[in-house]
């Protein structure tokens, strides 16, 4: 491997490589490096819902802090993991550092109903992986019912089959299932009605331009029928102006996760948002909900 050449790396590099492919490798390097060093963080971004305004569950994403480079958006290096292979590794991180948590926050006596944890289709796909998830839970001691786990639309059309088969176990051990970015990949509904799913998440993109926009606001609107119709929840993400949100509320949208309410937040600021009764408090924080 190159990184094992030594002193060559540069000319290796300045041969066969451009910038941003050596750019990539020395990334590499660092992010498996990261998950070894635990340089990496989880923030949790609230969930709500629309009506009560009670808090429904927090999604945990992660974060890298890079010594250089500062703090490393999972959207630049998710890619890298997958292509790389690292995200088993560090998916396995994720899962076990989410689960931990929530397990403190119910003995500190929180009410955190549910932890969302993303899956990339490389984790989702190994044989063994609710073998995986059951394990994490019998070492933190957290009850399946906390436990959510996101995947994408793409990836569960991928293989079909194999995905009923996944979601199934995950399902009969009490792991609360949903379709994260909803609306942005290819949807068989012959397939989806068969998956033991809880939630859909409407994608963010639908949302942004939330009422105005005709095209999304129909979009929106049938991802809620469909969901409904199919005894699912519905979340929408990105929802960052009270118009949106008295728009989602008005059309039966169940839930909302945005920087309305609040951005990703580190747990301990996150948990500074909670009652003395536990309870995540609407008026002691940045949470607005609309007006009913
Ligand atoms: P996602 O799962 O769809 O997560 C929602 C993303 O939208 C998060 O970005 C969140 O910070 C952002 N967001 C939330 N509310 C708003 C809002 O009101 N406006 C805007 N503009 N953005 C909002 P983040 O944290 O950068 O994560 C990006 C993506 O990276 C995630 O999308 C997910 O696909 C992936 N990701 C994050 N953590 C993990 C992880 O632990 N494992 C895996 N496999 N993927 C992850
Ligand atoms: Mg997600
Ligand atoms: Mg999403
Ligand atoms: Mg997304």
């Amino acid at each position: 491997k190159a990184k094992e050449a030594g002193k060559n790396n540069c000319q290796f590099y300045a041969k066969g490589m451009s910038a941003s492919a050596v750019n990539y490798l020395l990334l590499e390097n660092d992010l498996r490096r990261a998950i070894e060093l635990e340089q990496l963080t989880l923030h949790y971004q609230p969930q709500f819902d629309l009506a009560s305004g009670c808090l429904t569950g927090v999604e945990a994403l992660v974060r890298w802090q890079h010594p250089e480079r500062g703090l490393v958006s999972p959207a630049h290096f998710i890619p890298l993991a997958e292509e790389t292979g690292l995200i088993v590794p560090l998916g396995e991180w994720v899962l076990r550092a989410a689960c931990v948590q929530q397990k403190q926050w119910i003995d500190a006596g929180l009410n955190v109903p549910r932890v969302a944890v993303n899956l990339s289709t490389r984790q989702f796909r190994q044989r063994d992986f609710p073998g995986k998830v059951a394990s994490v839970l019998r070492h933190s001691e957290l009850p399946a019912e906390y436990l959510e786990l996101e995947i994408t639309e793409s990836c569960a059309m991928e293989h079909a089959g194999e995905t009923i088969n996944q979601l199934n176990q995950l399902n009969q051990m009490g792991v609360q299932l949903s379709i994260d970015d909803f609306g942005t990949g290819y949807s068989s509904l012959a397939y989806l009605k068969r998956f033991p799913l809880a939630k859909l998440k409407i994608d963010s993109s639908f949302v942004f331009d939330l009422p105005l926009d005709q095209n999304d606001a129909a979009i929106a609107r049938s991802i809620i029928g469909l969901a409904h119709n199919m005894q699912l929840t519905v979340v929408a993400e990105g929802v960052e102006k009270v118009h949106q949100a008295e728009w989602l509320l008005a059309e039966g949208c169940d839930q909302a996760q945005g920087f309305l309410y609040a951005k990703p937040l580190p747990a301990d600021q996150f948990e500074s948002h909670f009652n003395r009764a536990g309870e995540f408090d609407l008026n002691n924080n940045v949470v607005t909900m609309p007006s009913l």
